[in-house]
C-alpha cells in the first residue's frame, strides 16, 4: 500500500475514533496520545536512513570478508577538502564526496583535483536546504537534478550515487528518486564531527565500533575533520584496514 493513502487511512480513524468517544462521552485522552505520537513516529521512520523505511539504500556491508572499510565526505568542497585530499593521499586511502552543488560551483577546480585523486564523488543535492524534509518530490527532484548538472559540467560524469541531506528519507524522496534514479549510500558509523567538539571522544569512539564493511560519515567542511580523519587514519593502518569507495565496497557504478 502507498504509504499516503496509509497514512491517510490513520489520520480517517483516529478522527472516527475521536468522534465515537466524543459523542459517547468515552475519554478522548488515548486519541489525543496517539495523534501526538503519530507525527513523531514519522519523523523518526524519515530520519533513521538505515531502517530502509521508504527506500532501499546501501548503509554498510555486513559479514565484509576484508578489512575494508569506506570513507564519506558531505557538505563539500569547502577549503577544508584539499587538506582532506592530502591526508587521503598520505596513507593511500580512497574516498567519496557527496557534494553539495553550490559548493562545487564555488570550488570547480577542487571537484576535479577529487576525481584526479582516484575518489568519487555523489550527490547532495544543489542548496542542502534546512526545509529538505518539507520538499514536495518535485522539488527535491529539481535539487539533486540540479546538483548533477553542476557536476557533470565541472567533470563529464552522471552521478549514480545520492546521500539525502540530514539523513532524511520520506516518501517525498522516494518518488523523487524514483524519478531521477539515483541509488541511496546512506552510513552506519557517524563520527559527529559536525556536531561535538572533543576530537579525542569522537576518535575513541568511531574506534571502538569500526569493523569490516562500515560506511563512516565524515564531513570535509569543518576543520575539525582533519585532526579527526589524520587519527583514523593511523588507526586504519595500523590495523591493517584499507579505505575504499563505497562503489568498490558495495560493486556499484558510482557514475551512468
Ligand atoms: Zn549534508
Amino acid at each position: 500500500m502507498k504509504f499516503r493513502i496509509l497514512n491517510f487511512f490513520i489520520w480517517i480513524v483516529l478522527i472516527a475514533v475521536a468522534m465515537y468517544c466524543g459523542v459517547n462521552g468515552l475519554p478522548l485522552w488515548p486519541i489525543a496520545i496517539i495523534s501526538l505520537l503519530y507525527p513523531i513516529f514519522l519523523i523518526t521512520i524519515s530520519t533513521n536512513i538505515r531502517w530502509n523505511v521508504f527506500v532501499k539504500g546501501f548503509h554498510d556491508q555486513k559479514n565484509h570478508p576484508r578489512k575494508e572499510v569506506c570513507l564519506s565526505f558531505d557538505d563539500g568542497p569547502t577549503e577544508v577538502t584539499p587538506m582532506i585530499l592530502d591526508l587521503l593521499e598520505k596513507y593511500d586511502a580512497k574516498a567519496c564526496f557527496f557534494c553539495i552543488g553550490e559548493q562545487m560551483e564555488k570550488h570547480p577546480e577542487i571537484v576535479k583535483d577529487i576525481i584526479e585523486r582516484g575518489h568519487v564523488i555523489g550527490n547532495h543535492t544543489y542548496s542542502h536546504t534546512r526545509k529538505m524534509g518539507f520538499l514536495s518530490s518535485k522539488s527535491l527532484a529539481r535539487e539533486i537534478d540540479a546538483c548533477n548538472i553542476i557536476a557533470n559540467d565541472i567533470t563529464g560524469f552522471n552521478l549514480n550515487l545520492f546521500r539525502p541531506p540530514f539523513g532524511i528519507i520520506n516518501p517525498k524522496t522516494k518518488s523523487a528518486l524514483e524519478k531521477t534514479g539515483h541509488l541511496v549510500i546512506g552510513w552506519n558509523l557517524r563520527t559527529y564531527d559536525a556536531i561535538l567538539n572533543d576530537e579525542s571522544k569522537i576518535v575513541t569512539r568511531v574506534k571502538r565500533k569500526l569493523k569490516p564493511g562500515d560506511v563512516i560519515l565524515l564531513h570535509d567542511n569543518k576543520e575539525q575533520t582533519i585532526i579527526i580523519l589524520e587519527q583514523l587514519l593511523l588507526h586504519l593502518k595500523s590495523n591493517g584496514y584499507r579505505a575504499i569507495r563505497p562503489d568498490q565496497l558495495f560493486k556499484i557504478n558510482a557514475y551512468t
